[in-house]
This record gives C-alpha cells, structure tokens and sequence, in this order.
C-alpha cells in the first residue's frame, strides 16, 4: 500500500484548522498540528479527533518548536493557519499582531524550506488587507491597503511568501489563499457573525447564566440587548468548510500561486443580525444597539471578493449560501446554548 501524504497545520484546533483536519483525514492523510499549550488542557475545535491526529505543542514565535515539529513529522504540505485573527483586538497588541502572524509565518517558510524543502505550503492570507480597497469586487490584482495591524502583519507574511515562491536561485512552493470572512459554529466567540448567533441561542432560550463574555469582559447579552459596532458595515461571508477544500486544491497544483476564495455576495451586519433573530421569529430591532467600543478606530471595506481565478483553476465554488449559513450557526447555538 501506498504511504500516506502528511498534512501538518498550525492553529490546528482553531476554525479552520479543525474542519482542514476533518478534510484530510476524510482523504486519508495523516494529520499533525502545532497548537499552543494552555494551563487547563483545552483541545478547542479538534477535541472529538484528538486520538487520529499528532499534536506538536509549540508556538508560532518559536522556530525551534516549529523544526522539532516539521523534523519529526516529516509532512507533504504544511498548511500555515495559526495567528492572532482578530482584526479588532490587533489594536491592543501591535507588536503581538506581527510577531505572531507576520514574523511567525516567516519562521514557517523558512523552517519548511530547511527541513522539508519539497512540501508544499499553504499561507492563509486575508481579503483584510484589500482593507480600504480602491475597487469592487476585489481580485488577485486589486492593490492591499491595509487598516488595522493585523492584516498589516498579513501583508508582511503574504509578500514573504510571494519573495520565497519567485526566488529565481531557490524558489519554494507557497501558495496563498486571500480568503474573504468565513463563518461556522466554530468560529471565535468574539467575532460579530458569532457573537450574533449566541445572542440569538441565549435571549431565545432566555439564559441567565453561561453567556460567553465580549472583547471587554461583558457577557454578550446584557438586558436582552446585544451590543455591535457598525452595522452598516459590509462583508462577503462564506462557510468554512467550504473553504477549507479551496486550501487543499491550491496544494494539488503543480505551481504555487494567489488566490482569492470568497462568495462574491456582500451583506452588512444589520442583514446578517436580521437572518439571524428571523431564524427564532424575533424582531432584531428589539434586541441589538450600536456601540463605539465595537467600531474599529479605522474602518475597513466593502469588501467582496472577484474568485473567478480558483473557479477557472482549481474548480472551486462556494457550496453554501448566506441564510443557510447563518441558519446553521443560529442552530447550532440554539443547541450549544439551551
Ligand atoms: P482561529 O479560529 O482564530 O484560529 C487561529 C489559531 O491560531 C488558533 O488555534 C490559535 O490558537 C492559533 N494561534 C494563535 N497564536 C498562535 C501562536 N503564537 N502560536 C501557535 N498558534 C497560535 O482562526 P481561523 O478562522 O481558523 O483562521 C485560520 C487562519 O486564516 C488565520 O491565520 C486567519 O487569520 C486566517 N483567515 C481567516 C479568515 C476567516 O474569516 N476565518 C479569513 C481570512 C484569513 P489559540 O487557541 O491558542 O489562540
């Protein structure tokens, strides 16, 4: 029998990095993760495949665990997903945003190029540093005008891998997916789509206690109100899963390139609030109010992003439309949340 191929992923008990896992293990791979280590032994999104998988604790600010890693596992392809992906937080923790996301995916290539040199690695850059962008719909081709410093640290690993891939002496295979926003009921409790549908779960099952706190310390619901930022702010959504195959496709090619990945839809979060409570038969306007401390200091989009190239290419289209995805989230914390 053949060998196996060998996926090792970075962030690996996070959104992306748990339903990845499920992909290739459903493809037969073999599967390793770098994840950080945490004082209670949290295991995050990949709890239920913890005894088919290898996990490598270490952090993306140390190289030294990234090459213990890569020496012992010896993967395929190497699918860098770990950073810090707040856009909102990055602006409490500048220094934190680069030396995780951007120098962080440097120590990846460069221990992958050392260790591996023939994998081939995958860099999970983001629609966020279009940022302010000068057209719409945006492509592989519309400028990046990053406005917070997480999709700065982005810009940074994204245009390393882009020096690394056109090395005329030594080029190394790293394809990088600009991946518009990408949604579940895995995603983190702090960003708005979830932060909605837990809203929604705990002021229908009307919860007094358990409701998963914000960004400052507040449980999300409070008086049976949900506190937002700009609600008039437009994003492209899409479903993770969906977007998790995008990133193995890219890894099939024979050449490594860019790619946007994205639904070409945009919707503003008062739309995405207005599915949401319409999934339990509430009226959103009686439940969510606007707060400053939810606005980012600048502001971001629109954002829609042009995926034509991996329709063309790679032969990949989103499968999951808007309601249906926020009908799954809001299911899904109706249940986590009862
Ligand atoms: P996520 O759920 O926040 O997962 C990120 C993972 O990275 C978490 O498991 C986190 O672990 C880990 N991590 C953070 N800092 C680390 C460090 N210093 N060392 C090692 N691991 C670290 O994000 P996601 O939604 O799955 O996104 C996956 C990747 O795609 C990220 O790079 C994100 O920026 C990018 N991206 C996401 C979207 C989107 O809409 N979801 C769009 C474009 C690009 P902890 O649990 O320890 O924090």
């Amino acid at each position: 029998m053949a060998n196996k191929k060998r996926a090792f992923i970075t962030g690996i008990s996070g959104q992306d990095g748990s339903y990845l896992t499920e992909f290739l293990l459903d493809k037969g791979y073999e599967v390793a993760g770098l994840m950080r280590r945490n004082a209670v032994g949290e295991l995050g999104n990949i709890k239920h495949v913890r005894d088919e998988i290898k996990i490598y604790y270490g952090d993306l600010t140390s190289p030294e665990s990234i090459a213990l890693a890569l020496v012992d596992f010896k993967p395929d392809e190497v699918y860098n997903l770990a950073s810090m992906s707040s856009p909102l937080g990055s602006f409490s923790d500048k220094l934190g945003s680069i030396l995780i996301t951007g120098v962080g995916a440097l120590h990846v290539f460069e221990r992958a190029k050392q260790i591996v040199p023939d994998a081939k690695v995958y860099q999970a850059s983001t629609s966020e540093m279009f940022g302010a962008p000068s057209q719409v719909p945006q492509n592989e081709g519309t400028p990046f005008n990053p406005t917070n410093p997480y999709a700065v640290a982005k810009e940074y690993a994204h245009r390393m891998a882009v020096i690394s891939r056109k090395d005329s002496k030594d080029p190394q295979f790293i394809s990088c997916g600009i991946l518009f926003n990408h949604e579940s009921p895995r995603r983190g409790i702090n960003f708005v789509t979830r932060k909605i549908s837990v809203a929604v779960a705990c002021i229908k099952n009307k919860k007094k206690e358990g409701i998963p706190l914000n960004e400052i310390g507040e449980p999300i619901v409070q008086n049976n109100k949900l506190k937002l930022g700009d609600l008039e702010a437009k994003r492209d959504w899409g479903y993770a899963p969906d977007y998790v195959e995008a990133m193995w496709l890219m890894l099939q090619e024979d050449s490594a390139d860019d790619f946007v990945i994205a639904t070409g839809e945009t919707h503003t979060v008062k739309e995405f609030a207005e599915e949401a409570f319409k999934v339990v038969g509430l009226d959103w306007k009686d439940y969510v109010e606007s707060d400053p401390h939810f606005v980012p200091p600048v502001q971001t989009g629109p954002l829609m992003g042009d995926a034509s190239k991996a329709k063309k290419i790679l032969g990949w289209e989103p499968k999951t439309k808007f309601k249906k995805l926020v009908e799954i989230m809001v299911n899904a914390d109706l249940a986590k949340f009862s």
